[in-house]
């Protein structure tokens, strides 16, 4: 064999190839391509000894199940090398909070940056201030910035990118170098990208969370949340989990498998319809700017290059000034874009925004009324005639 070829059989999988074989114990699934799907509670064992002991490889239903075990194996492939453990959670939201509550106690201080999802922010003001935990909100294009924020206890930094609706870009390397340095934990809610195209905690990330509602499930059919942690930080998300009795449902487990297996597909198809469209909105009179970081011409761009591997298929448009009338005139003749909330399903979707009601760190004033979409698997040229069809109902009302 000529050392080429040598080198060739041992190079590490690309991330395809991980999505499509990581977590698969053929011959635990008796010869199954996919794993069980176990609905349980009780594990039996077989001696007292082994019950004392609570010898085996499963305990209880909410501690595991070889479903969650593919999952767990599956998602941390997918993580890279840094990943030390997975924990699932039943919503995006839940695993936001499970990891909140695992890492934060009373007295400490948190930084979370401004674009950060609505609901991560209610649950600070919220439950974390009632059990004495202060956050300071941060402008998201702080960079290094950020150390003039750190108190003597301030305990971890939550950061978003891009944020799901306004897309700024933090740079997330530089704000970790900075908390490493002050004693205090990153956590990245990267749901924007996945670990396919951003691995967070290669990048200086303690905790890397997914809404995997989004684009793991993929298929707008689940509620379900992923946290990965590197070593330092997963003992203390694997107690928080325990101790709070996070668990999810199989059959959801089951689907977020299912859709890892599909990720990279879907995605890059997402990633190409949702650039296209981008750029077509770039070009429409009616569109004042469009906010999408795959876009050379926006201010996260740089960022984005140099550590993202790809964009999914959501971003935002402003519209020049118009009336309600006129936006709702628009929302109301598309056909193929539906308005709801979440993304990352097949589908797509529409909805209009506005964060000024809840930034207190920054402010947004985009000069126009604001729209975010979600670009989905749709036919492109479908879209774009759909979306002409919105314009005209725009321009008419
Ligand atoms: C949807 C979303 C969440 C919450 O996920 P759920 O599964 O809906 O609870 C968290 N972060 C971001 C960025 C999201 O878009």
């Amino acid at each position: 064999m000529s050392s080429s070829e040598d080198k060739r059989l041992s190079k590490p999988r690309q991330k395809e190839t991980v999505l499509a074989t990581a977590g698969r114990d053929t011959k635990a699934q008796k010869g199954f391509v996919n794993p069980p799907v176990v609905h349980g509670s009780t594990v039996l064992y077989p001696t007292a000894d082994d019950l004392h002991a609570h010898r085996g490889e499963y305990q209880y239903g909410r501690r595991g199940t070889p479903t969650t075990k593919a999952l767990q194996e599956a998602m941390m492939a997918l993580e890279g090398a840094q990943c030390a453990g997975v924990g699932i959670a039943p919503s995006g939201l839940a695993a936001i909070t499970t990891t909140l509550l695992a890492v934060l106690k009373a007295g400490d201080h948190l930084l979370v940056c401004d674009n950060a999802y609505r609901p991560t922010r209610n649950f600070c003001n919220g439950v974390l201030a009632r059990y004495g935990v202060e956050t300071t909100y941060f402008d998201p294009l702080i960079g290094s910035g950020i150390g003039q924020l750190f108190k003597a206890n301030t305990r971890a930094v939550l950061v978003e990118a891009p944020g799901s609706q306004s897309f700024e870009m933090p740079d997330i390397p530089v704000i970790a170098s900075v908390a490493q340095a002050r004693g205090a934990l990153v956590i990245d809610d990267n749901t924007w990208a996945t670990p396919l195209f951003h691995r967070s905690l290669d990048q200086g990330v303690d905790i890397s969370i997914q809404a995997a509602t989004k684009y793991i499930g993929g298929h707008s059919d689940i509620m379900f949340g992923t946290i990965s942690a590197n070593a330092k930080a997963w003992p203390m998300v694997a107690d928080a989990i325990q101790l709070l009795g996070v668990c999810a449902g199989p059959d959801d487990v089951f689907l977020a498998i299912r859709g890892l297996r599909t990720l990279a597909v879907r995605l890059a198809q997402h990633y190409r319809s949702g650039l296209e469209i981008a750029r077509w909105l770039g070009k429409r009179p009616e569109v004042n700017r469009v906010l999408h970081p795959a876009l050379e011409t926006d201010p996260g761009h740089a960022i984005w290059k140099r550590d993202f591997t790809g964009a999914s298929g959501l971003f935002s448009v402003v519209l020049n000034p118009a009336t309600q009338d006129a936006v709702d005139a628009l929302l109301n003749s598309l056909e193929l874009f539906g308005m709801g909330y979440s993304w990352g399903g097949f589908e797509s979707l529409i909805i209009p925004f506005d964060c000024a009601s809840y930034r207190t760190a920054t402010q947004w004033q985009p000069g126009g009324p604001s729209l975010r979409l979600h670009v989905g698997l749709e036919n492109v040229e479908d879209l774009k005639t759909d979306l002409a069809r919105g314009f005209a109902a725009f321009n008419a009302a």
